[in-house]
């Protein structure tokens, strides 16, 4: 889970203040020794913790904050906008050009991500409703243009190729053509990467940019490789001007030092962050989301935003009325949880609900491998079951154990959580009745 150790020491840390109705300046400088040692452990750039301690305690130590009513809050509240600050205050967005061509181009280490990344970007940006087209620059890596295509084929993205025979700067130059003839609006370019910063890489990334004027030029980069990203980014900056970083592996960092150094450092702005492997595991970058979530806040906001990507709404009316007749069935809870599963890992849902990100809750063990068990275990039932469950009997309930491959414990849970839920949706069902039949609400 991203931040992990970092969320959970300044929560355990900022919950100690919050019991206090009166803070001390020495309460507050012995939890910043706390958040300090927090941010260094979770392999923040050592300038950058040191400036942030020194902002937080001057501004928590203020009248403002002492004598308040709440001090241990206003703390926080202090914490969340210092962090939120450190990682650019505002999402940065990609300028995209409304009346010509956006060219994008991404630079970065081999194996930092950036092929996949192009693909996740185009994909997005096409969501959005542009048209955007993948171009093959990196001629070097010998699998890069074949995994650009298959990767545009997935996403029903076209993807411009020449082979690996040209120069990357006349593959580049003809795609545009390529994009302009077909009425398409993004070009994303896939550059070649070495294993380190070499000159040579430099020189042929100064050459492209010199000659094709991107529009926008976004470094790809780890988070798993944590200070190295930092100092890659510093690099790629002072040669390139870079417009953006893009914060890959997300998924896998989960001490987050590169997420909170970047912008402090290099002042380029993250603009994506990548968080899984599959196409759609790309988020826009939000610096107040991001402080919410590691001081356990959650990010209710792209939560939801995950969900409308994935719901249908047809479906979803259909569902809601369904639920208000009390017609829920297994057949419903199987496609609700086909949606979960597209949203994403389950415990990167997780992180982004309020309170779940506290570490507190690690014992709840709700993962991927507890959806496929549901999954297999409705998977099992006949038809007539999942519609009418209360048909499903002793000797039933082993068969579906034995078909799903698991306890009959746990389709004896999972029929206990259904029937719980109906009996919670019914009585809000007469709940709201109950309402609606008063004709005054006093
Ligand atoms: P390139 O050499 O920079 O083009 O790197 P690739 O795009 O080939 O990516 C290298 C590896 O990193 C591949 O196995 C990708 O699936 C993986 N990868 C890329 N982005 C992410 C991410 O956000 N999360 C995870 N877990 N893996 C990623």
């Amino acid at each position: 889970m991203l931040f992990e150790g970092l969320a959970h020491k300044l929560q355990e840390t900022l919950r100690k203040l919050k019991g206090k109705g009166k803070l001390s300046e020495a309460d507050v400088k012995q939890a910043m020794r706390e958040v300090k040692l927090a941010l260094l452990e979770a392999d923040v750039n050592f300038k950058v913790v040191k400036d942030f301690i020194n902002s937080v305690t001057e501004r928590a130590v203020g009248q403002e904050v002492m004598m308040s009513l709440t001090p241990g809050q206003q703390v926080i509240k202090v914490v969340n906008e210092a962090l939120t600050e450190l990682m650019g205050k505002t999402k940065t967005d990609i300028n995209i050009s409304s009346k010509d061509l956006t060219v994008l181009m991404l630079v970065g280490l081999q194996g930092s991500g950036k092929t996949t990344t192009a693909g996740k970007l185009a994909n997005y940006l096409k969501k959005q409703g542009h048209s955007p087209l993948l171009v093959a620059g990196d001629i070097y890596r010998p699998a890069a243009i074949k995994q650009l295509q298959i990767i545009g084929e997935k996403a029903e993205i076209p993807v411009f190729a020449m082979g690996d025979k040209n120069k990357p700067v006349n593959i580049i130059k003809r795609s545009l053509e390529f994009a302009r003839s077909k009425g398409l609006n993004i070009v994303i370019i896939d550059t070649a990467g070495r294993l380190h910063i070499n000159d040579e890489l430099m020189e042929e990334l100064k050459e492209i940019k010199l000659e094709v004027e991107p529009d926008e030029i976004l470094l790809v980069v780890d988070a798993m490789t944590g200070q190295d990203a930092v100092n890659i980014a510093q690099t790629f900056n002072y040669q390139l001007s870079l417009d953006g970083v893009i914060l890959t592996k997300l998924d896998g960092d989960t001490r987050g030092g590169a997420a909170l150094s970047i912008k402090a450092v290099t002042n380029c702005p993250i603009k994506f962050i990548g968080v899984g492997e599959k196409l759609e595991d790309i988020e826009p970058f939000h610096p107040d989301r991001m402080a919410s979530r590691i001081l356990g806040m959650g990010d209710v906001l792209t939560l939801i935003e995950k969900a409308q990507v994935n719901i249908d709404l047809e479906k979803a009316k259909e569902f809601e009325k369904r639920l208000k007749n009390q017609q829920f069935t297994f057949e419903d809870f199987l496609e609700q949880l086909q949606y979960v599963k597209e949203m994403g890992p389950i415990s990167h849902i997780m992180e982004m609900i309020p309170g779940f990100n506290s570490g507190k809750l690690k014992g709840l063990n709700v993962d991927d491998k507890e959806l496929v068990k549901i999954e297999a275990i409705i998977n099992s039932m006949t038809k007539q079951e999942r519609m009418d469950p209360s048909i499903i009997n002793g000797s039933r309930r082993k068969r579906i154990a034995r078909g799903s491959g698991t306890k009959v414990q746990d389709v004896n849970r999972l029929l206990k959580q259904f029937f719980q839920t109906k009996k919670i949706i019914k009585q809000f069902g007469e709940m709201e009745k109950g309402y609606k039949k008063r004709k005054f609400p006093f």
